[in-house]
């Protein structure tokens, strides 16, 4: 596997790569959710690259950018044994070159949900990623659905400025006890850990209410809700039921022919989960 350090040893890379090239954009401190991007990326023929780059600006002022993981040498290992082509790691000044006035913004839908509580989260993934893009150049674009609401941000994103790459969304890969795979999981104390069950075990049981034949939005908040409540889990930012493809909220507050998604976003000690599922019958 290739390691390109810098802006030139990626476009020297890109220049001996033909088309077919699949792009895996993370921030390191991988787990088998990320490598699961690369191998659904291996399905088509072609090479493979992933990047690994902590994107300082889609993190506010409080959050843990200082403290989140890295895990380079780990990293690196695990993506070479998966076979992956080459792997991109930028510094700040490689990917924030420009004079850093352009900022790229998908709204409303950015402001919406954990742009609430996050204002410049999207707005910061939304220009790294047209910057990463225009680097790397590559033909597909994976991502996960763990991050439901950034999906369908860049989605819209690619739709919206005709970029030339295809967007493939990959199925969240869990815990044998449901929790979503994520770096910021290492955060977790013991207690804490337990109580992270709550976030899937809310999302099923909506799932289970919906498949029982409940339409309501606010009875399926409240079956999540009572089962949060249920681990004690209080800090709730958001428990939204929105159709699939758009995130808007559902007329009259009822489910009709749409798929809806269930978004969910709590705090677990300082750490915050996020974590969806498709409530479609
Ligand atoms: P991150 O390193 O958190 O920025 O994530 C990089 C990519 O991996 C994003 O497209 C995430 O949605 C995806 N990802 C993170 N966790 C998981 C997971 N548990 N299952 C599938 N994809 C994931």
């Amino acid at each position: 596997m290739e390691l390109l350090t810098s802006r030139q040893a990626l476009q020297e890379w890109r220049r001996g790569v033909g088309e077919d090239l699949a792009f895996v954009p993370t921030m390191g401190a991988l787990h088998a959710g990320h490598l699961s991007l690369v191998e659904a990326a291996q399905q088509l023929p072609g090479r493979t690259i992933a990047s690994i780059f902590v994107n300082p600006t889609q993190f506010g002022p409080q959050e843990d950018f200082a403290r989140y993981p890295r895990t380079l040498e780990q990293d690196r290992e695990l993506l070479q044994d998966a076979g992956c082509d080459a792997l991109f790691v930028p510094s700040v000044a490689d990917i924030y070159a420009g004079s850093g006035q352009t900022r790229v913004q998908v709204e409303p839908l950015g402001s919406d949900l954990c742009g609430q509580f996050r204002p410049t989260h999207f707005q910061g993934v939304a220009t790294v990623v047209t910057v990463l893009l225009n680097l790397v150049r590559p033909d597909r674009l994976y991502l996960g659905q763990k991050d439901y609401q950034q999906l369908v941000v860049l989605r819209r994103l690619v739709e919206d400025l005709a970029l030339p790459v295809q967007v493939i969304g990959v199925p969240t890969v869990r815990e044998s006890d449901g929790l979503a795979l994520s770096s910021r999981n290492r955060y977790l104390s013991e207690a804490e850990r337990l109580q992270a069950c709550a976030v899937s075990q809310a999302l099923l049981a909506a799932q289970q209410a919906r498949r029982s034949g409940e339409r309501q939005v606010a009875a399926l908040q409240a079956v999540a809700h009572a089962v949060l409540q249920r681990y004690g889990v209080e800090k709730i930012d958001y428990i939204a039921v929105r159709d699939a493809e758009t995130l808007l909220e559902l007329p009259e507050g009822v489910v009709g022919a749409e798929d809806p998604v269930m978004l969910l976003a709590v705090r677990v000690g300082v750490t915050r989960l996020i974590d969806n599922l498709l409530l479609a019958l």
